[in-house]
């Protein structure tokens, strides 16, 4: 890291003790910003970074809510409104039992540079709670939802902080955080939240869009070695929205997927995933993986989460934080894998980051590979504002082209700031310098 920026992390890791994520998440975007800092004395000079790494805002908040055996739950609700420079807070919500404020840091600190990177004009945020929406029934959902929403909206509006789904929040969540919104503001604010049904305000291609834009950058970077994803072959880990977006446009891409997986264990189908199976376990019985094989007998049924030894042309980790370790790395390599994009928000450890750049294989970081999703997110929010509604080809278009738009935009800045090829390099550099230079123009707020 460079000197100039050694104090700001020291900084980060003495007022966030304990929030490794965090940490991690500092550490990566610092470890690009040496050039930035070198040829840019004023983002120093103003704190600009400092201020980055300082959230504008921190909201915690209890959210109490009676299950359906009479018995009141406590939940504990998040959210972080990260930056603003660029526009309204903007970014998803996570219920999952891992979830505490270091993760929702994180998540809400690459959020900004994401954000930023669509090219968009959307600020960073993230929120969640740790309430584990597995095993709870229709109305138990409901009833967290309208508690979490009970508290949350008054800290947002379309004009302020525009949530949206993450693990665990999918339409169903969506809808009912809408409503009970709608509910206490007596508004129909469209505009607050995405993700949402096609049937009250959501855009086509919402609920495809990370997994779609993910393959869309593989893609992008499969042309610039005058290749394509036909007769690959790929392993997507998870299977949730994400994931299963990913499989389907690798498949129409020509590509074959050989394995998904869940938080129990994954399934090898070697002729290829049947992605409706997978949609009708997760999305309809909301099942385990594991059930895959009982309709397919051929694939197999793996426990734990060593996925990433099933030999591959192509990794897509699209499930969580830190699941694809150095080990796995060294697995993917030795079976020859020469691409991995990040579905998922920071799935691969430093160390397996490292390890992918010391073989040569070509690493696209999340900030950059699912920024599809939100935005996605931000067309949804455009189609709202104009009280419009687009096709679905119209706005799978849009998305190729703000995908293809981020990865020229990071080869660009890695090639200008002396990286070239470097992914992260470049979509850190390329995501902060823009914020950075609205953050000064906009003044000391
Ligand atoms: P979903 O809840 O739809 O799916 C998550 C998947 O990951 C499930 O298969 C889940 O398995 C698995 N998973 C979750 N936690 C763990 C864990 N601790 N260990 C192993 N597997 C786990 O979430 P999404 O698909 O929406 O999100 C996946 C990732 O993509 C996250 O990192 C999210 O932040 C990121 N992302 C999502 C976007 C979106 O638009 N949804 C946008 C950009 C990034 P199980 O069911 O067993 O828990």
């Amino acid at each position: 890291m460079d000197e100039k920026l050694v104090d700001v992390y020291d900084e980060v890791l003495q007022r966030n003790p304990g929030e490794t994520e965090f940490h991690q998440a500092v550490r990566e975007v610092l470890d690009s910003l040496g050039p930035v800092v070198a040829k840019h004395p004023q983002y120093t000079d103003a704190a600009v970074i400092r201020r980055l790494c300082e959230p504008e805002r921190q909201i915690i908040f209890r959210v109490p809510w009676v299950d359906d055996a009479g018995q009141v739950q406590l939940n504990r609700g998040f959210r972080v409104e990260f930056n603003s420079a660029l526009g309204p807070y903007k970014g998803g919500l996570r219920f999952h039992p891992s979830v505490n404020l270091g993760i929702v840091k994180f998540l809400g600190y690459e959020q900004i540079f994401k954000n930023s990177l669509t090219g968009l004009p959307i600020g960073g945020a993230k929120g969640g709670s740790d309430f584990d929406p597995k095993g709870r029934s229709e109305g138990e959902v409901m009833r967290f939802c309208q508690a979490f929403m009970t508290e949350l909206y008054r800290h947002i509006g379309e004009y302020t902080d525009v949530p949206a789904g993450d693990i665990g929040v999918g339409g169903r969540e969506i809808g009912y955080l809408f409503g009970q919104y709608k509910r206490i503001t007596n508004r129909y604010e469209s505009g607050v939240l995405t993700g949402k049904g096609l049937a009250w305000g959501g855009s086509r291609v919402r609920t495809e869009a990370t997994g779609f834009g993910t393959v869309f950058f593989v893609d992008e970077i499969l042309k610039t070695r005058k290749e394509s994803l036909d007769g690959k072959q790929v392993v997507v880990s998870g299977s949730g929205n994400v994931a299963m977006y990913a499989i389907a446009k690798v498949q129409q891409l020509g590509g074959t997927v050989v394995a998904c997986s869940d938080s129990g264990g994954y399934i090898v189908d070697e002729s290829g995933i049947d992605l409706a199976t997978v949609q009708e376990i997760k999305e309809e019985r909301r099942a385990r993986i594991s059930t895959y094989v009982e309709s397919h007998p051929r694939a197999r049924y793996v426990e734990g989460h060593s996925v990433w030894q099933v030999p591959c042309d192509i990794a897509l980790p699209c499930a969580t934080q830190n699941e694809l370790d150095g080990a796995d790395a060294r697995a993917l390599v030795g079976n020859g894998c020469s691409i991995v994009a990040e579905g998922a928000n920071m799935p691969c450890t430093p160390e397996a980051v490292r390890v992918f750049s010391e073989a040569g294989v070509v690493f696209a970081p999340g900030k950059a590979a699912n920024a599809g999703g939100v935005a996605t997110s931000a067309l949804e929010m455009q189609q709202n504002a104009s009280r419009d509604s687009w096709t679905f080809e119209h706005t799978e278009e849009r998305l190729g082209e703000i995908m293809r738009r981020i990865h020229d935009r990071c080869l660009t800045t890695a090639d200008e700031y002396g990286s070239p090829g470097n992914y992260v390099a470049g979509a850190n550099i390329a995501g902060f310098t823009q914020v950075a230079d609205a953050m000064l123009a906009l003044g000391v707020i």
